[in-house]
């Protein structure tokens, strides 16, 4: 399996990074190392000292496709659950000075958290999401402030890589991004049902 991201994806948080607001959605992928899953701890690696999170909601795809065209794209993921862009981002800013990929910032062993999965609520609202860091509520997000939507993001993936059974895509972050200490509690939300639990060690 791969898992794909979308960066920049909620205009509130482009604006507290200081990037531009892109046209096509910015997307960069991790390996299935990345992947941390059913709770496990998060061990802070020694290479950053400013691992942030970033809340995201993150679709699985159901059925193979490539070149999937927007109106069908809602037949290739039915499920749906939030996960933790682990980002070093001193890292990342320097990369990005550089020129160079983001890999070493985004893509590093655990980097990759996710929490458990439920069917796509129907939500004429769209679908809320939260993150509590010891208690105290860090992020919100609400599928109505995306830039791109899961049907979009789909279609323009597909047209580069063939999506297979299983694969993840992680949507973005909305702002109020922040950084992790060794001994934080992080748990995270859709709507009222907590999905997803991290201890950072
Ligand atoms: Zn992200």
């Amino acid at each position: 399996m791969k898992i794909i991201c979308i960066g920049r994806n909620y205009a509130a948080h482009a604006k507290e990074l200081g990037n531009e607001i892109p046209e096509s959605p910015v997307i960069f992928c991790k390996p299935d190392t990345a992947l941390l899953k059913n709770d496990e701890a998060f061990y802070h690696p020694d290479f950053s000292n400013e691992i942030q999170h970033e809340l995201e909601l993150v679709i699985r795809i159901q059925k193979m496709g490539k070149k999937i065209q927007k109106q069908f794209a809602h037949l290739y993921y039915n499920e749906i659950s939030v996960g933790l862009d682990f980002t070093a981002r001193d890292k990342q800013n320097e990369l990005k000075q550089k020129g160079l990929p983001w890999e070493l910032a985004k893509a590093f062993d655990g980097s990759a958290c996710i929490g458990k999965f439920i069917p796509i609520p129907t939500a004429p609202n769209g679908i809320d999401f939260s993150l509590q860091k010891n208690g105290q509520l860090v992020q919100v997000g609400n599928t109505q402030q995306m830039i791109h939507s899961f049907d979009d993001i789909v279609s323009f993936v597909s047209n580069y890589f063939t999506l297979k059974v299983g694969d993840l895509i992680y949507t973005g972050t909305p702002a109020g991004v922040g950084k992790i200490e060794i001994g934080d509690t992080l748990e995270a939300w859709i709507g009222e049902e907590k999905l997803l639990h991290c201890e950072i060690k």
